[in-house]
């Protein structure tokens, strides 16, 4: 049995990969992990919590919904919360479910009604007195986003309803892009070199979260209602059922593969029916959703946490296939990881031919003893990067060889493993880490992605310059690093003479990377592509720093005060500002006039009509240091004590005028532990 501790440990662990996993998928719409895999974390997570209660924290991200809105939209506080929904992964799990809530309800007769669980994003629209007034994405559950604007342009959302609606009332349900124009739209992004959307979840949220409405009037975006969330002055029909026909009469759209049933063995039934045929849907599905009918049933069931009693999402199983894996290659990423993946026998798995799949590093392969030659499962669910699951070892025959990263690696002339893009004798793998990594700075691969990277959406966002177009722009030496996109201008002859660039093409490219010199600074940090440095974190960063030249000049000990930022992290930042190479990227971005500082919002001007005069030697930064974070707090910082100084802050070895003065006047004195105190926000 493990100890308490490393339970904690792993929770922790969990929750923060988890945090992560949510952030780049409801907030960025763009995840790294399959959902299989992401449920699977997620169980554990909840396994671990289950069976350690002392260890379940509100802020778990099993408690929680999606993640907060972006307060660019505008927030829509939800009247009633939007939920998630349980899961049950298979038949046992339905039948535990059931008898749970039978119990619940004293053996009551439940009857149901199931729907497919379409794979899209929740929505919440209110009308009041006939019309359309406002339309949120989920959030967290308890804030949306306001995306009024960009549904309005969704065709199957109704502008107004028939006069005698409820004059205020609020319906829910699923926006979707349908497979064929999810993959029309990727094709098209391909043929642009923007990024690909993962799965027709992450396209139709990316549509739909979109600051500008005439983006998403282009998407080809589908509805459908799923329930009533309030109506007020009007009586509503007392089952689901009903529920849903009486908003069909109002004109809403209500899919037609929903049914009204008797019993769970007829659930079973309707999801067995469904799992055949789900392939032939115009949308993705991945699961169906079990709703029990009657609503004064659902009210007393209630919630649990973040999900219903009253429903679960029967969940499809994710689709696999076995195919030979025939070698393992490996590629090098934007931050010089060594990625390796399979390289398979094309295999057909539900339509698409699959020739190879994610692996994530050694560890995992080793973990999971997949080798070179093994017959292997593998799984797509939904998204674009098949993975794979695990070897069938019945089928081994003996010849199958265990994969050792260094060992496939091309060699020197010494013997030694050399980067596979760069060919240099630059491998290397941090203690504590499973990546390895190719140190060199200048290897063009990952020269190329980062550059990639840094114009990605959720970092300087340049469209135009996605995985294909940045390519183009590195081999033919036009761009070698971010800090020459913004020169581009003067490269605009050799840009046109690149294969299929018009004028027109050259001048909404240099517009864009024009218009993303004003980006907020934390997509400056996270477009900067610094190892381990995620969205999120770069959030922090820009709140705590406001500057990357404040940034560059932190101190390891300051970055590790910083609740989110342990050893890793601050090494990482260190080492990127080391190199003479960043440095000068950040030099030639600066001489653009791209923003890299920002002012505080007044809410977050802590030390705002506050006045500060230092006095010594201090020991965390220099006085100039000290005062330029006073400053971009709100504060104020003086020379000498006068009736407006608010503290004095005395270092080592204080000058005497200044303490004398401070103590005939009265000034509040703090050391410098209370100084930093004050910078982090904190009382006294
Ligand atoms: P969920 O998607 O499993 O279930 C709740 C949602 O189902 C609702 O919000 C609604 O949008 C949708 N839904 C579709 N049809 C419905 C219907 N007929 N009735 C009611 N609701 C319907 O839960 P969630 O909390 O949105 O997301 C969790 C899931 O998202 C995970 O299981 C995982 O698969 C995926 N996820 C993946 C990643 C990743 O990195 N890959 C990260 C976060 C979440």
């Amino acid at each position: 049995m493990a100890k308490p501790n490393q339970v904690k440990q792993r929770i922790e662990k969990l929750r923060a990969e988890i945090n992560h996993h949510n952030y780049r998928y409801y907030v960025l719409d763009s995840p790294e992990v399959s959902d299989a895999e992401y449920d699977e974390l997620m169980q554990e997570l909840q396994g671990l919590e289950e069976e350690y209660p002392q260890f379940l924290t509100p802020d778990s991200p099993t408690q929680r919904v999606g993640a907060a809105p972006v307060e660019a939209f505008g927030v829509v506080e939800h009247r009633y919360p939007l939920l998630s929904l349980g899961n049950a992964f298979s038949q046992e799990e339905l039948t535990a479910w059931y008898n749970r809530i039978s119990k619940l309800m004293g053996g009551e007769k439940l009857d149901f009604t199931c729907e497919h669980k379409i794979d899209g994003l929740a929505v919440a629209l209110t009308y009041v007195n006939g019309q359309f007034a406002t339309g949120a994405t989920r959030g967290d559950g308890l804030r949306g986003e306001d995306i009024s604007q960009n549904l309005k342009t969704v065709r199957s959302i109704p502008l107004s309803v028939p006069r005698d609606a409820p004059p205020r009332f609020e319906v829910r349900g699923e926006v979707f892009l349908p497979k064929a124009g999810f993959e029309k739209l990727n094709r098209e992004r391909a043929k642009e070199g923007l990024p690909l959307f993962a799965n027709p979840r992450n396209a139709a949220a990316g549509s739909v979260r979109q600051l500008d409405p005439r983006i998403t009037a282009k998407r080809p975006l589908d509805i459908y209602i799923y329930m009533l969330g309030y109506a007020e002055d009007k009586a509503t029909p007392p089952t689901h059922w009903e529920t849903m026909e009486y908003l069909k009469s109002l004109g809403f759209k209500v899919n037609p593969d929903n049914q009204f049933l008797n019993s769970i063995e007829e659930v079973e039934e309707y999801y067995t029916k469904w799992v055949e045929r789900r392939e032939s849907l115009p949308y993705e599905a991945d699961g169906i959703v079990v709703k029990v009918n009657q609503i004064e049933l659902q009210e007393r069931l209630g919630e649990v946490g973040r999900e219903p009693r009253w429903a679960v999402a029967y969940k499809f199983p994710a689709i696999q296939g076995t195919t030979v894996l025939k070698s393992i290659e490996i590629s090098v990423g934007r931050t010089g990881t060594l990625n390796p993946y399979a390289v398979l026998e094309p295999v057909a798995v539900s339509g698409v031919t699959i020739k190879q799949a994610a692996l994530h590093n050694e560890d995992d392969i080793r973990r999971k003893d997949i080798r070179v030659g093994d017959t292997v499962v593998i799984q797509r669910a939904g998204e674009v990067i098949p993975q794979v699951v695990g070897p069938v070892v019945s089928k081994r025959s003996g010849k199958e060889k265990e994969f050792s990263l260094l060992d496939r690696l091309p060699k020197n002339d010494k013997g030694r493993p050399i980067c596979p893009e760069c060919g240099k004798d630059s491998i290397v793998k941090p203690e504590g880490e499973v990546m390895y990594y190719c140190s060199n700075a200048s290897c063009p691969a990952q020269a190329q992605q980062r550059i990639e990277h840094f114009a990605s959406r959720g970092a300087m966002d340049i469209e135009g310059i996605g995985e294909a177009q940045s390519a183009i722009l590195f081999n033919h030496g036009l761009v070698k690093n971010a800090a020459e996109l913004y020169k581009l201008e003067e490269k605009r002859a050799e840009l046109l003479k690149l294969e299929n660039t018009g004028e027109k093409s050259v001048d909404n490219l240099l517009k864009a990377i024009d218009d993303s010199k004003n980006r907020p600074l934390a997509r400056v940090i996270f477009a900067l592509g610094i190892r381990h440095i995620g969205g999120e974190t770069a959030e922090i960063l820009a709140k705590r720093f406001r500057s990357i030249e404040t940034l560059s000049k932190a101190s390891r000990v300051e970055l590790m005060r910083i609740e989110a930022i342990g050893p890793k992290i601050a090494d990482s930042i260190l080492a990127f500002f080391r190199q003479e190479e960043n440095q000068q990227i950040i030099r030639g971005l600066k001489d653009a006039g791209v923003k890299l500082k920002e002012k505080a919002k007044t809410e977050e001007m802590p030390l705002a009509g506050k006045e500060f005069v230092i006095t010594g030697r201090l020991e965390s930064f220099s006085r100039q240091e000290a005062e330029e974070k006073i400053k971009d707090l709100g504060g104020t910082a003086k020379e000498n004590v006068t009736q407006k100084t608010t503290y004095l802050v005395v270092g080592e070895e204080p000058g005497g005028t200044k303490l004398a003065k401070a103590q005939e006047l009265g000034t509040k004195q703090i050391d410098e532990k209370k100084l930093l105190r004050l910078l982090e926000g904190k009382a006294l």
